[in-house]
C-alpha cells in the first residue's frame, strides 16, 4: 500500500477555493488525507485573490476537514516577510 503526504499551505478565507477544491475533491475520492497550513492573520495580499470567506464558514470548513481526518497546521502568523536575510538556504531576501 502507497502512502502519500500530501500538503497544501496558505490556506486562509480568501485563497482561490475553486481552485483549492478541485484538488480536494480528488484527495478525498482516494481517501487521501492532507495537512493543512493555515496563516492564522494574512497579511500578505497576494494570497488573497477571491472575497473572503467569512470567519464562521472558513472554521466550520476547516472544522469538517479536521472531521475528515486532515490535520490543521500554522503556516506562519502574517505570511510577511519581518527580516532581509535569505535564511538557511540564502535565497528570498
Ligand atoms: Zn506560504
Amino acid at each position: 500500500m502507497s502512502k502519500f503526504i500530501l500538503r497544501f499551505d496558505d490556506i486562509i478565507p480568501g485563497m482561490d477555493w475553486n481552485k483549492f477544491l478541485k484538488i480536494k475533491e480528488v484527495a478525498v475520492k482516494y481517501g487521501v488525507k492532507s495537512i493543512l497550513g493555515v496563516v492564522p492573520d494574512n497579511k500578505d495580499a497576494n494570497l488573497s485573490i477571491n472575497i473572503n470567506m467569512s470567519n464562521s464558514v472558513f472554521f466550520s470548513t476547516l472544522k469538517e476537514f479536521a472531521e475528515y481526518g486532515d490535520t490543521i497546521a500554522q503556516h506562519g502568523t502574517h505570511h510577511t516577510y519581518t527580516i532581509k536575510a535569505g535564511g538557511m538556504l540564502g535565497i528570498n531576501e
